[in-house]
């Protein structure tokens, strides 16, 4: 009496397994590994779109621009409030200059009159000083301001960039996704059309060794490329055809057809 092995224990076997299956149906399981190779490949290009790395480095030349940005900024607000300062100070010069004037122009003292002409000398030779360091300081200004709106633009450009390839990424992920479900509703069919035993001994193959079913052509395995000599070979082409055989390198379900050579 043939005693029946647990699930778990039939695909430790590497030669032949229990599941029996015919020709027709293990075809399919090539399909099936052409279509799992294709979601594979569409997961694989998702992970690794250009794409991602264009929009990864152009958002690194941002953040690095962003450290300019502010520096600019900084230099710009350091130097209008240096000119504020500077504006502040001369409109109390020109207040004193205005008083003094004034008291000049009422005053009877011959005395006061003289001191407060040696004090509006001082204040219009401070006001020419004043004037002088504003120019200076209004030139850095406009040297500030043109700084900062050219890094600006620059990053101006870079959000456009980033958009731009945003929207190239979004149609790539947009194709994948539909190259997926295409994929997903041929997998759905085909899984229905395997039965059950071959199915779960495929799929459990598949998450051990990454490929469930290839083809076993010219004595060799097609999941792992190991080609088979000796007892093996002779193994493979005397088991029976609806046998359904794993590779002993790999695990992977060696499916044999016309095109293997060996009938
Ligand atoms: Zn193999």
């Amino acid at each position: 009496m043939r005693r029946v092995q647990p699930p778990q224990l039939q695909s430790q076997n590497h030669k032949g397994t229990d599941v029996k299956s015919n020709l027709a149906e293990q075809k399919k399981l090539l399909e099936l590994h052409t279509i799992d190779s294709g979601l594979a490949r569409v997961a694989y290009r998702e992970k690794n779109l250009p794409e991602l790395a264009e929009h990864a480095a152009v958002t690194k030349k941002r953040t690095e621009l962003s450290a300019r940005l502010a520096a600019d900024l900084g230099e710009l607000e350091d130097a209008k409030t240096e000119l504020g300062r500077l504006e502040s100070d001369a409109g109390v010069v020109d207040a004193r200059i205005a008083r003094d004037t004034e008291r000049v122009n009422t005053s009877s003292s011959m005395k006061d009159v003289a001191a407060l002409e040696a004090e509006l000398e001082s204040l219009y030779r401070r006001k020419t000083n004043l004037e002088d360091m504003e120019l200076v300081v209004m030139e850095r200004v406009e040297v500030a301001e043109a700084q900062l709106s050219a890094t600006r633009d620059l990053d101006n450009d870079l959000a456009e960039k980033l958009e731009e390839i945003a929207v190239r990424r979004r149609a790539a992920l947009d194709e994948l996704a539909s190259e997926r479900a295409t994929l997903t509703a041929q997998r759905g069919l085909l899984e229905d059309s395997v039965t059950p035993d071959l199915l779960g001994l495929y799929e459990s193959l598949r998450a051990k060794t990454g490929t469930g079913a290839a083809l076993f052509r010219a004595g060799t395995c097609g999941a792992c490329t190991m080609s088979l000599t000796g007892n093996e070979l002779v193994k493979v082409r005397s088991a029976e055809i609806d046998e359904v055989l794993e590779c002993p390198e790999c695990g992977a379900i060696m499916v044999r057809t016309e095109e293997s050579g060996l009938w």
